[in-house]
């Protein structure tokens, strides 16, 4: 019994000290422009006999641990820099000195090139909403400056230059949430088959042995694909590769790496697309082209079939709402007011952030608590010829506390698809990306005349993020992790439409 004890104290300590949010999955960590849930398992970290306490905790990919590099190699004497941008990282020992790149598997090590092994490299890694950690692999480097380094499975622990330190005996270090803790469960994806809908739309359904838990998916050009991750999966006998060549889909393509299992639709002029888990084990995509399919024949050879998508000299407007003397809707928090015009700034400063690291261009019709004017906030967006604009509110409902829930607004004066897309299209795509992260109720989307949108010559949507009458979503809208999720998917509603955008001439 008191072994146990002093095992949940370490536990607890650890996961103060660490500081990474948990939930019963597992933790949310920001990487690759994306949100990640990680469920891998937890190491410590003991340097030269010592148990240290990095703001981010090694991180296992693949079997190999991504460490926050300054904290872990200034500890054992480096000298740790930053080149440039900050996107090479120098690491110099007594007589190395090691260069690396994020997100690069090649390495310099004494200016000799190295291919940094199973793929597991440098990353800015973040806890949601947190400060972000330069995470580079372990073993690659302390081995390449000379220092000797040891996993202990048994005790969960990172060992560097640590021979003595005897963890079972003094120190009992386990993993957070031990006591929930199982092996990850042997999960498979053992089936991916399609059907094509119509000549424009296709449903891919991605059947498993087990529940899947974790999934992403996401969008990549050049050449246009829809990718989609299981996280903790693997492939069992599905066949690798599909030619589809019907609904804008090539190929279906599978594959893993011990992280996840991937699926990969090869796709041609992909205009909305949306997953959705029909059953713990099963997903389903379903897609839509812009376009009738185009002739198999002969477009493997066409190369200008596949024009580069150039998504970073359109404009995106975003306007958070309210502001000023106008203080939107007012909740209350802990006995004080809430306003609507403070959150709605928030989730756009994050929308613009998710945006801009993503190459795209972003202006916003106020940065600070200003009121623009319901005629200048279109006029913003017309003037300065944005492809988007989309107007961030807050709900509110009087004498109904229980009302919640997330819809998107457009405008039946402004809904033709001059830009290639209707802003009804746009509004779908918004609500159903931010639907997906935020878990809210869906309250769908709906017209109405609002004077920011009616007035754009561009698509343009309105989106009610939540209730701030409701007391538990005016919390939650109140929170750096919801906001992220509500701005995470209205960014991605964003990029899916603006990928179909044709500016006019
Ligand atoms: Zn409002």
């Amino acid at each position: 019994m008191k072994k146990f004890l002093i095992a949940v104290i370490s536990a607890i300590s650890l996961l103060l000290f660490s500081g990474i949010a948990a939930n019963a999955n597992g933790v949310l960590l920001e990487y690759d422009g994306g949100t990640h849930e990680y469920t891998g398992e937890f190491y410590s970290l003991v340097v030269k006999n010592q148990l240290i306490n990095p703001p981010l905790s090694p991180i296992i990919f693949n079997d190999r641990a991504l460490v926050p590099v300054r904290e872990i190699f200034e500890e054992v004497g480096a000298k740790v820099s930053y080149e440039g941008d900050t996107q090479t990282i120098k690491v110099v020992g007594d007589n190395t000195d090691i260069k690396l790149k994020i997100n690069d598997n090649v390495a310099y090590v004494n200016g000799k090139k190295t291919k940094i092994p199973d793929n597991v490299v440098p990353k800015l890694i973040s806890k949601v909403g947190g400060e972000t950690k330069t995470m580079v692999p372990v073993r690659f480097i302390s081995e390449n400056i000379g220092l000797d380094v040891e996993f202990d499975s048994g005790d969960g622990a990172i060992l560097i230059e640590s021979d003595d330190y005897k963890l079972a005996d003094e120190n009992p270090i386990v993993t957070p949430y031990e006591d929930t803790y199982t092996a990850p469960n042997q999960l498979h994806v053992t089936d991916v088959s399609y059907a094509i809908t119509s000549t424009k739309t296709a449903r891919v359904t991605v059947t498993a042995d087990n529940s899947i838990d974790s999934y992403e998916d996401f969008v990549l050009s050049d050449p246009e694909r829809l990718v989609l991750d299981i996280y903790g999966a693997s492939l069992r006998g599905v066949i690798e590769n599909q030619s589809v060549g019907a609904a804008g889909i090539k190929m279906i393509r599978t594959g893993d790496n011990g992280e996840r299992a991937r699926i990969v639709l090869d796709m041609e002029g992909l205009q909305t697309y949306s997953v959705s888990q029909t059953s713990d084990n099963v997903l389903e995509i379903v897609t839509a082209i812009k376009l009738p399919e185009v002739a198999p024949s002969n477009t493997s050879k066409n190369e200008t079939s596949y024009s580069p998508h150039s998504n970073d000299d359109k404009l995106i407007i975003l306007d958070a709402g309210h502001g000023g003397s106008d203080s939107g809707a007012v909740g209350e928090l802990n006995g004080e007011p809430l306003y609507e015009k403070d959150l709605t700034l928030q989730i756009t400063k994050r929308v613009q952030g998710i945006l801009e690291k993503a190459g795209y261009n972003v202006s916003l019709t106020r940065t600070g608590d200003t009121l623009p004017s319901l005629t200048e906030r279109p006029a913003q967006a017309n003037e300065e010829n944005a492809a988007l604009f989309i107007s961030i509110h807050i709900n509110s409902v009087d004498d109904n506390p229980e009302a919640s829930g997330t819809e998107v607004y457009y405008a039946t004066e402004n809904n033709d698809d001059g830009y290639g897309i209707t802003s009804e299209q746009f509004a779908h795509n918004v609500l159903t990306r931010m639907l997906k992260y935020m878990q809210s109720v869906n309250r769908g989307v709906k017209s109405a005349e609002h004077a920011v949108t009616r007035r754009c010559n561009m698509p343009a949507v309105l989106a009610e993020v939540g209730f701030i009458s409701n007391p538990e979503e005016a919390y939650l809208m109140s929170t750096d992790e919801y906001q992220q999720k509500a701005a995470q998917g209205i960014a991605e509603g964003i990029i899916i439409t603006l990928r179909n955008i044709t500016m006019p001439e």
